[in-house]
């Protein structure tokens, strides 16, 4: 059996290796690092497999969520409603704008924002939500989308885990991940399930005058040649990432069925075991699995953590201490128990190994060994 790895960057790059390195050499031969042909060519062919109609490549997902608030014209002290339970980007780049995050709870159940409790926090300040799609599933968009528009809020969504996962409106429409709100942010980080070969990112919006603006602020805030309109940020996607991004985008179908076959395998294996919960996918939504998140029941994590890891199999806690707890947060003045669901999930929360290269036999032992540890 092969070393078993939390992502297995490697065995896939094995796969595609002949196309990628053809790719990578067009890009070293033309020498056309930032603002490469195939950066404008990738943003088309993501817009198409989106749905979306702009999308603005950028340095990193981090980058995406701070240029969308910027782009929206928010202000210093305007508030912006998310979710403790995430990772921190989401909430440094409110923080770093000047801007006041303002979190509502997540449901115990997908993980992810919990619709109803936002209007209890909407203040004449509010100005947009940022619901972040976690580990591969959608937030309940539609409902949140009739929060917004009944209140005139602005909706960023952080996607950064979940592209090409699908929404259902109730109207049997489909819609895809980072495409509902005014604009959907997305990371190309090499783990996430688009991933480049270093850092990068994008912006998805349906409103061309945003998309422009977007553009501009990514680049300097210039239009034209050192003329500057805005305040900007350097923040582009090299040509070499786009590059590799369009080689992986064409693969990226491939790639999600694989992680939803190992999650539907490591979930019919698991669910007779009462000391774990296997993931919820709701309803409204498809999942694409960026993690296969379990939730322990009555289980010390720790010991179990390090048992499993002895036994060659690495986890993750996707995430340790929910945001409001964190030292860098403490200003905003929340309090343990501000956010019990956040608060319990950080405390069960068990991650295994997922990726496009998992293959039965691992799964299996995986699964051989949880199960006998929990027994
Ligand atoms: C990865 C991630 C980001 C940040 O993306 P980077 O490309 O690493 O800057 C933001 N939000 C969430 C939920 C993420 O998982």
């Amino acid at each position: 059996m092969e070393k078993i790895q939390m992502v297995d960057l490697q065995g896939q790059y094995a796969k595609i290796k002949g196309e990628m390195d053809s790719a990578l050499q067009e890009v070293l031969a033309s020498a056309r690092f930032v603002r490469g042909p195939e950066v404008t060519a990738f943003e088309e062919e993501l817009a198409s497999y989106t749905g979306a109609a702009h999308v603005v490549s950028c340095a990193s997902g981090t980058d995406a969520l701070q240029l969308a608030l910027m782009a929206l014209g928010l202000q210093p002290g305007d508030e912006v409603i998310t979710v403790p339970f995430t990772f921190v980007s989401t909430v440094e780049v409110i923080a770093l704008l000047g801007l006041k995050p303002v979190f509502v709870d997540v449901r115990p159940d997908i993980f992810c924002m919990d619709v109803t409790q936002v209007e209890s926090v909407i203040t004449p300040r509010t100005k947009a939500i940022i619901p972040v799609h976690l580990f591969g599933q959608c937030a309940d968009m539609e409902p949140l989308l009739d929060v917004a528009r009944r209140h005139n809020l602005f909706v960023v969504e952080d996607a950064c885990q979940a592209i090409g996962a699908q929404v259902r409106f109730s109207d049997g429409s489909p819609h895809t991940a980072g495409t509902m709100g005014h604009i959907g942010c997305t990371s190309f980080f090499p783990s996430k399930n688009l991933g480049c070969y270093g850092d990068g990112g994008a912006l998805f919006t349906q409103d061309g005058a945003l998309a422009e603006r977007l553009r501009l602020m990514a680049n300097h805030g210039m239009r034209q040649r050192y003329h500057y309109e805005c305040v900007g940020l350097n923040s582009r996607l090299d040509t070499l990432q786009a590059a590799v991004l369009r080689v992986k985008l064409r693969h990226l179908d491939e790639f999600t069925a694989a992680r939803q076959a190992a999650a539907a395998d490591y979930t019919a294996a698991l669910a007779d075991l009462p000391a774990v919960q296997t993931p919820t996918i709701a309803p409204h939504t498809t999942h694409v699995f960026h993690q296969y998140t379990l939730k322990l029941e009555g289980v010390a994590r720790q010991p179990l953590v390090e048992n499993l890891s002895a036994a060659g199999i690495p986890t993750a806690v996707y995430y340790p201490v929910p945001l409001h707890l964190q030292k860098a947060y403490a200003s905003l003045g929340y309090r343990t128990s501000d956010f019990p669901v956040s608060e319990k999930l950080a405390q069960c929360v068990l991650s295994l190994p997922m990726h496009t290269e998992l293959d039965r036999e691992q799964i299996q032992y995986i699964v051989r060994i949880l199960s006998q540890e929990l027994q």
